[in-house]
């Protein structure tokens, strides 16, 4: 009877502890958005993450899985600017959860909280352009990240508001460490500055505008479409006029146009991790841009 007694005290203490009990729900697009939520959230939060770095995450299935994710959540947190808009409009509609949906507190876009740039005068989506409401990738720029940090705290302190006071805690903590170690990486990153590069994919324009590095060509004709042979010669004379140091590429695409400009243009080829989890080495929202800019040197160093 006794032991009976300590096992309801057990499996109620139990059920106190879990996270996933009290937990804020959160359905995160990009992994970026999960460490930045989880890092906010601490054990408040029970975070899913739907794209690995290693998906694009312009050309997502809306799985049912992702769907059955969607219907439980509390808050959504994606990056916005239409980078989803393939998947996520799918995937908010069949959850059916009324929580999430557009305009609700719910549902909490990232790149409504940064100045997005490449915004185009005119868009024509039969030529895969995939960037139709501007620049949507904020996250290769930590000031971004700081701008959506202090958006995503009052977001968390809005709908768990009995916890407010602990999200407040926890983004100020991570705000003062954000800036501490954005002053590191400029001080590190300082070489770089005016550094003529290549991309495949325009992928870096936030990344560029941070480090001041500059952008002398593009490999993909259009944002999303892949560059012919003859395309690629064409690129390849124009770097003849203004070189370029490197040509970069994000963990997710497939290298073989970086690679074909790296070899014919005698430049390195530099994987970007782009999100948490694009290398080895980029575990958390920290040690993504400690890579970043420990690869983007490395480069600038070779010869
Ligand atoms: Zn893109």
């Amino acid at each position: 009877m006794k032991f009976h007694r300590y096992l309801l005290a057990l499996c109620a203490a139990a059920a106190f502890a879990s996270p996933a009990q009290a937990a804020l729900r959160v359905f995160a697009c990009e992994p970026e958005w999960g460490a930045l939520t989880q890092a906010l959230g601490g054990n408040l939060v029970d975070v899913t993450v739907a794209t690995s770095a290693l998906q694009d995450p312009h050309q997502i299935q809306a799985k049912p899985s992702l769907i059955a994710r969607m219907r439980n959540a509390d808050l959504v947190v994606c990056t916005g600017a239409e980078l989803e808009v393939g998947w996520l409009p799918v995937l908010v509609q069949q959850s059916a959860n009324a929580k999430v949906q557009p305009g609700q507190p719910g549902f909490f876009e990232a790149a409504r909280n940064v100045r997005l740039q490449d915004i185009p005068g005119s868009v024509d989506r039969s030529q895969g352009d995939v960037h139709a409401a501007g620049n949507p990738h904020i996250q290769t720029d930590p000031r971004n990240i700081a701008s959506v940090a202090t958006a995503l705290g009052a977001r968390l302190a809005q709908i768990d508001a009995a916890n407010a006071a602990q999200y407040q805690q926890r983004t100020a903590d991570f705000s003062q460490k954000w800036q501490q170690a954005m002053a590191k990486w400029n001080a590190q990153a300082a070489p770089l500055r005016g550094t003529p590069v290549v991309s495949q994919h325009k992928g870096f324009v936030y990344l560029y505008d941070w480090l001041g590095l500059k952008e002398v060509a593009v490999l993909e004709p259009k944002p999303g479409v892949e560059p012919s042979a003859s395309y690629l010669q064409n690129v390849l004379a124009t770097l003849k006029a203004s070189p370029a140091k490197m040509v970069l590429f994000a963990a997710y695409q497939d290298p073989r146009a970086s690679d074909w400009m790296s070899q014919n243009a005698g430049i390195p080829a530099v994987k970007i991790p782009f999100t948490v989890g694009g290398s080895e080495q980029a575990k958390d929202l920290f040690t993504l841009f400690d890579d970043t800019i420990a690869r983007l040197l490395a480069a600038a160093q070779r010869k």
